[in-house]
């Protein structure tokens, strides 16, 4: 029996000729293929401004500095996330607040960030978790008013819609991940989209040690001019190498979240019938990506979570545990926080299912089959 795997990239030919070119041209680091990715991904996006990053963390770190928020400052944060999401204002000296999420979506809403807001909030970190859209125009509604920023962590939300736009479009700045477990991959990377043209400018800025001219600029001419270092600035660059596959990855897109949506739509379809199992789904304002298929394991079910992860484990699939819940790691551990019961529930009961563009109709029966027989066998 060979091994299912949760993820894999959908990584071939086209990628590794357009790496190959890269090379062939000399210039490896950022120069004309990120200008390029960039663009792209702007359009794609439906967003003003794109500026690649090294990864999604260091675009969620720009974006806060961008937004102005410093230390002292309050940012609300699901604890629902990847460590990531909270780590960010942490990097400016500002104070992650846990805010808790609905049970459905397993993301932020008006209410719970409502429920959290104080006098030193400047900004909300909202995220996609897993591909599904957060509600942003309700959570607009409350923090708009007193002119809280918000900043989407878009991480796992490429290919996925809000109200008819991709996510991210309606953020004051949004974070996006091209790591191997997210849609579209260049290995490592990142981007952040803003509608702000001066958030875009600085962000660009920042990325590259804060230079006041761009190291490919420079290169462009054979005596260079000098440079400034206008503020601390970081290096955050992402490379031509990933940019190329950035762009062949961003073209494969549409076909690889149509994929997706089947291979989702059937495992919906099959865990409907199995009682104690609840899959994610589209939410009624926008379309799921399913960049993680997940299934809450309820008390119906003969297995509990643990179980059934143990029961997929010895049918060589390799299912993981559901998000994770960033207040009781160690590192947050201190953190003050108001009761997050549902951030809780959801980190104990859910797992994700495998899902890739490459996955066959016989790997994801098998998935169907050990789900329905966990009970005999236990
Ligand atoms: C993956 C992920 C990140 C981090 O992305 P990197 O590109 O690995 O830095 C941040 N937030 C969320 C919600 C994620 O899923």
């Amino acid at each position: 029996m060979s091994r299912i795997n949760v993820m894999q990239p959908w990584l071939g030919p086209e990628e590794i000729a357009a790496v190959t070119e890269v090379i062939s041209s000399g210039w490896v680091a950022q120069g004309p293929r990120v200008a390029a990715f960039e663009q792209a991904f702007a359009q794609t996006m439906d967003v003003p401004h794109a500026v690649a990053t090294s990864s999604c963390t260091t675009a969620l770190h720009l974006a806060l500095v961008v937004a102005g928020v410093q230390a002292g400052d309050e940012v609300v944060v699901p604890s629902f996330s990847f460590i990531a999401t909270t780590n960010a204002p942490t990097y400016v000296g500002a104070r992650p607040v846990f805010a808790d999420v609905d049970p459905v979506t397993g993301n932020l809403t008006a209410e719970t960030v409502a429920a959290v807001l104080t006098d030193r909030t400047r900004a909300v970190v909202v995220v996609d978790q897993g591909g599904v859209p957060v509600d942003l125009d309700a959570i607009r509604a409350v923090t708009d008013p007193r002119g809280i920023v918000v900043v989407e962590d878009a991480a796992c939300g490429a290919g996925s819609t809000y109200r008819g736009r991709p996510v991210g479009a309606g953020a004051d700045v949004a974070a996006w991940s091209f790591h191997p477990r997210k849609i579209v991959t260049t290995g490592e990377g990142g981007m952040l989209t803003t509608p702000h043209q001066e958030w875009a400018v600085r962000a660009r800025r920042l990325r590259e040690h804060a230079m006041s001219v761009s190291a490919a600029a420079r290169h462009a001419s054979v005596l260079a001019p000098p440079e400034e270092y206008l503020e601390v600035g970081y290096n955050y660059r992402m490379t031509d190498l990933q940019a190329a596959v950035g762009i062949v990855q961003l073209g494969k897109l549409p076909q690889v979240v149509a994929r997706r949506r089947e291979i989702a739509a059937t495992y919906a379809k099959h865990i409907a019938d199995i009682p104690g199992l609840r899959a994610v789904a589209d939410p009624a304002w926008g379309t799921c990506n399913f960049q993680s298929f997940w299934v809450e394991v309820g008390p119906e079910y003969p297995l509990d979570r643990e179980g059934l992860l143990a029961h997929l484990a010895d049918q060589e699939i390799s299912a993981r545990r559901g998000i994770m819940a960033s207040h009781r790691q160690p590192a947050y551990a201190a953190t003050h926080h108001v009761p997050l019961p549902v951030t809780e529930h959801l980190t104990d009961t859910t797992l994700i299912l495998p899902v890739f563009h490459q996955m066959s109709e016989s790997e994801q029966h098998r998935v169907v089959d050990a789900l329905r027989s966990a009970g005999q066998s236990a």
